[in-house]
């Protein structure tokens, strides 16, 4: 599976040097966000005990303990081994993923090829400066590469509409496409 998106990250490594995240108190600080998210929303199918881990501030150069999201698949391990950047932890719990063939300017091989399309992930960077990327979010893969990022629940809720909307749009698509071509394909209806 993929590691993670990052087409609409603020927060790459080039942009480290710029973020005022150097102090030990600021990290407590960020600390404290998936902590006190735990008091008021219970975690759903995932274990009572969360899971924290240790890794070294690759800023400050010290430990910093971490809590992960619950149900978090990444074993974290690579992140304790060496110093990581905080902005760079992330928690993930996989979702589905679906194909599409396609033909097109995305593929350049001439035979259609699967590309993965509304592929889901729920992520979280519990460290980052982005607000919206600390608590748990989901990514949406519209397309290879192309991602629907930071959805909040109200804002999932949103796309899952629209897209809703387009799936009855084609189901339209699809019966006028059926009637079109009994039109099409029907030699009595030819205009003379
Ligand atoms: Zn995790």
């Amino acid at each position: 599976m993929k590691k993670i998106p990052t087409a609409a990250n603020n927060g790459g490594p080039e942009d480290h040097t710029t973020q005022p995240l150097g102090s030990a108190s600021q990290a407590a600080r960020l600390q404290s966000v998936p902590a006190a998210l735990s008091d008021s929303e219970p975690a759903v199918g995932a274990s009572a005990v969360r899971r924290t881990f240790t890794f070294t501030s690759a800023v400050t150069g010290e430990k910093v303990t971490a809590t992960c999201m619950p149900g978090c698949t990444v074993d974290h391990e690579a992140d304790s081994n060496t110093p990581e950047h905080p902005h760079d932890i992330y928690c993930n719990i996989p979702g589905t993923a679906g194909e599409l063939p396609l033909y097109g300017p995305l593929c350049d091989t001439g035979s259609p090829k699967d590309f993965r399309f509304l592929s889901w992930q729920i992520e979280s960077r519990p460290f980052s400066g982005q607000p919206a990327e600390r608590l748990p979010f989901v990514a949406i893969e519209a397309i290879d590469d192309h991602y629907i990022e930071y959805l909040d629940p109200d804002t999932l809720e949103m796309v899952i509409g629209r897209l809703q909307k387009r799936v009855e749009s084609l189901r339209e698509a699809h019966a006028q496409l059926v009637n079109v071509r009994t039109a099409y394909l029907n030699p009595s209806e030819v205009a003379a």
